[in-house]
């Protein structure tokens, strides 16, 4: 169920716009509007979960379709080879500020570990 009060549900729906890069049943990935990386894209479900855990809680199936969605985006952004990151901020403090699942997918540089 889409929530009115959000961006990427807006995104969905297509109020707000965005690059989409791939489109499923279930996901859309776009890119993001301040890229970290040469290739960073957001894979989120269309159907509105506040967090990766609470989609997984819920067993929705739809991590797994965002990881595999995730590694079609790299595939075809010839990122995949190199390695790339698949991240999930949950909660404020480890920097979500948008409560609607998405993972990040960044990739096209070296990237350091561990993470500020
Ligand atoms: P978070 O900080 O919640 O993990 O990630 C949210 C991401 O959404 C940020 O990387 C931010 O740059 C991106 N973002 C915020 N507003 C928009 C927008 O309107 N369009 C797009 N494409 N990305 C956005």
């Amino acid at each position: 169920m889409a929530q009115d009060d959000c961006l990427f549900c807006k995104i969905v729906k297509g109020e707000v716009p965005a690059e989409i890069v791939r489109e499923s049943e279930r996901t859309v990935a776009f890119r993001d509007i301040n890229p970290q990386a040469p290739t960073h894209v957001l894979i989120i479900p269309r159907e509105h979960y506040p967090t990766a855990a609470a989609a997984a809680a819920a067993d929705t199936g739809l991590i797994d379709e965002i990881v595999r969605e995730a590694h079609e985006v790299a595939t075809a952004e010839d990122v995949a080879d190199l390695g790339y990151r698949l991240v999930f901020n949950t909660g404020s403090g480890a920097g979500q500020t948008v409560f609607h699942l998405h993972g990040h997918l960044l990739g096209g540089r070296g990237l350091n570990w561990p993470p500020g």
